[in-house]
């Protein structure tokens, strides 16, 4: 007899583990998080957060998301990304990034309700938490996984109670991995991955200083520091990175992963803030110091039977980009509505196989690109003739040589605006964020093509209505009382919804009646002029790629899953072919 029953046993209350919590207490399915130590993140690693994950949030609740705002740095304070040879030394460029270049930011203004935003992990964590467990989530604390084992009805899982030292058994329908980059849930079940762990060293410093004097000028969250050194491990360069404007900063430096790992004294905390702040008498409160690795590895199969696993236990990679927490948060809201469904009798279990179909290939592009993102600082160092190598002195002259009035200077500048400038595929990628199309048994495409991207699809979002396309945010507004509503606000929250427009009632006729046969909730609305929704703008006729008549399918983590351009014979057959098809009835 186990100990415990539960339906869904997540193991960690990271991002990943605390979302999946919120989302299925949201929609009612029992659940379980169990976390090895007594509290959430101790430090504050992830910090970006992308619109696509504060969606996520927006979805459980405006209150969630509004709660988020009023911990975060705004994205306007987010902006001039500085390379410089250190805080209080000379600034060698800067980029507007992360939604702030006026062009871009009109794309992050068109593309969703939700805006970008620097939350610390140290905020982001509690606050998923909090959702999660006054929903209904059971918190276990200081709860460790040891391991588990799958039959055909469930799982039972091995933990210890580390306040008391005995092991004690978890039996669930389901098991969720989100323990983390070292995930010994994908380890026990032998999930097959490829790249490497460990490909770079870095450490992480964390202190209290104002260095107001230094940033009011130009507020970022990120600045860069070009010196002697910088490009050994790490993240590609030296950086101070803001955490609480502007009294707290975390410097992330390298260290060679070939030698042994550094001891991070206070002495030599103390030592690398100094230089690399360019103050050599900077008093600094420091609050931690750690090593931890670059990696370069992906799960190429996210679960397994009934157990799933998600977040850095999937795609273990650098912050580069900062996409971390983001996807994890998004992994999360994939399968939340999965489970929730087969476990109420919904769906059928094959539903649960679109989430590995789903986001295994995500897993692979992200800790591709976050790579990626390392390499591409190369010839910025390049340029500036401080790649590795060359002696500190040579590098120095190298670095002053940019000032001349020579025509090797000023082609030497050229080369160093350019290799900046390109630093928009780490730092300003909407694309990477948002372009995620699934192509699984959970979408019905009835063989309509793939829209080609017209920009490129790193750095540009595309709004699409293709099936396995996020739906395109589109602010509608409301009858009455005019509210601007946008379009994934009349989605999501746990379930399906149909959109149509004048001359598809047909379909929300027909939806209702399949919604009661499938016995599941399924929303629908009509836009149009009189209706509850209205598009005054124009903005969804241009976006939803159908015609007035024709409808679109959304599943509740908002992406499209089905469409038809314009009214067909039997609207209740065409959508009862295709939610049998989807929930695997
Ligand atoms: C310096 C730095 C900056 C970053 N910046 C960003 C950023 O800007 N944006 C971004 O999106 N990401 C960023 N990241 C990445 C981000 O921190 C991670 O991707 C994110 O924390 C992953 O979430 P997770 O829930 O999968 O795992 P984790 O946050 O690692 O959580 C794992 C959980 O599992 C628990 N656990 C582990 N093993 C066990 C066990 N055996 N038993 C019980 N519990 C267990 C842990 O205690 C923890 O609760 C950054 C990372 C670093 C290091």
């Amino acid at each position: 007899m186990p100990d415990i029953t539960t339906d869904v046993l997540i193991i960690g209350t990271g991002p990943a583990g605390s979302a999946t919590a919120a989302l299925l207490s949201t929609y009612g399915v029992e659940n379980m998080a169990i976390n090895r130590y007594r509290w959430l993140a101790n430090t504050p690693r992830a910090h970006i957060t992308n619109q696509r994950a504060m969606e996520v949030l927006r979805d459980l609740g405006r209150e969630v998301e509004d709660e988020a705002y009023m911990f975060a740095t705004h994205q306007e304070l987010m902006g001039e990304n500085i390379f410089c040879e250190s805080l209080a030394g000379e600034e060698i460029g800067r980029m507007k990034a992360w939604g702030n270049h006026p062009l871009s930011k009109a794309e992050h203004l068109m593309s969703s309700p939700t805006q970008m935003n620097d939350l610390p992990q140290t905020f982001m964590e509690p606050l998923l938490f909090k959702t999660a467990c006054s929903r209904g989530t059971q918190a276990r604390m200081s709860t460790e996984y040891l391991r588990h084992e799958q039959d055909i009805e469930g799982v039972t899982t091995t933990c210890l109670d580390r306040l008391t030292g005995k092991e004690f058994t978890i039996r669930s329908k389901y098991l969720v991995g989100a323990d983390g980059g070292k995930s010994l849930v994908a380890e026990n079940e032998r999930l097959p991955f490829e790249g490497k762990m460990g490909v770079g060293g870095s450490m992480n410093i964390l202190f209290r200083a104002d260095l107001s004097k230094y940033v009011a000028h130009r507020p970022s969250v990120l600045y860069w520091v070009m010196q002697p050194g910088a490009d050994v491990g790490g993240i590609g360069m030296g950086l101070v990175r803001m955490v609480r404007p502007w009294n707290e900063w975390l410097i992330v430096w390298g260290y060679d992963i070939n030698e042994p790992e550094p001891e991070v004294t206070p002495e030599f905390a103390t030592d690398v803030a100094r230089q690399l702040i360019g103050d050599p008498d900077l008093e600094i409160e420091l609050l931690s110091a750690n090593t931890w690795t670059v990696n370069n590895y992906y799960a190429t199969k996210t679960s397994n039977g009934r157990v799933f696993c998600m977040g850095d236990a999937i795609h273990r990679h650098p912050p580069s980009n900062g996409l971390g927490s983001n996807t994890s948060i998004q992994d999360s809201f994939n399968l939340a509505w999965k489970l929730a469904m087969v476990l109420k009798g919904q769906a059928g279990e094959r539903l649960l196989e679109s989430y590995n179909a789903e986001r295994a290939p995500i897993a692979k592009q992200i800790v591709t690109r976050a790579n990626q993102s390392i390499g591409e600082t190369g010839p910025i160092f390049a340029a500036l003739g401080m790649a590795e190598g060359v002696d500190p002195e040579q590098m120095q002259k190298n670095l002053e040589a940019r000032t001349d009035g020579t025509a090797a200077a000023e082609a030497q500048r050229e080369a160093i605006r350019k290799a900046i400038a390109f630093k928009k595929y780490e730092f300003d990628a909407h694309g990477v964020e948002m372009n995620q199309r699934y192509r699984s048994n959970a979408v019905v495409t009835d063989g309509q093509i793939e829209p080609a991207f017209q920009l490129d699809a790193d750095l540009h979002y595309q709004p699409t209505t293709w099936p396995g396309a996020r739906l395109p945010h589109v602010w509608l507004y409301r009858h009455g009382d005019g509210a601007e509503t946008s379009t994934l606000d009349i989605c999501g929250h746990g379930r399906f919804t149909l959109l149509t427009g004048l001359g598809g009632e047909p379909w929300v006729e027909a939806v209702k009646k399949v919604a009661e046969e499938f016995g599941i909730e399924i929303e629908a609305h009509v836009i149009g002029p009189r209706q509850t929704y209205i598009d005054h703008s124009g903005e969804w006729a241009r976006l939803a790629e159908i015609s007035d008549s024709g409808c679109l399918l959304v599943r509740p983590d908002h992406h499209v899953c089905w469409r038809a351009s314009s009214l067909s014979d039997d609207p209740k057959a065409d959508l009862t072919r295709v939610l049998k098809t989807i929930l695997a009835r």
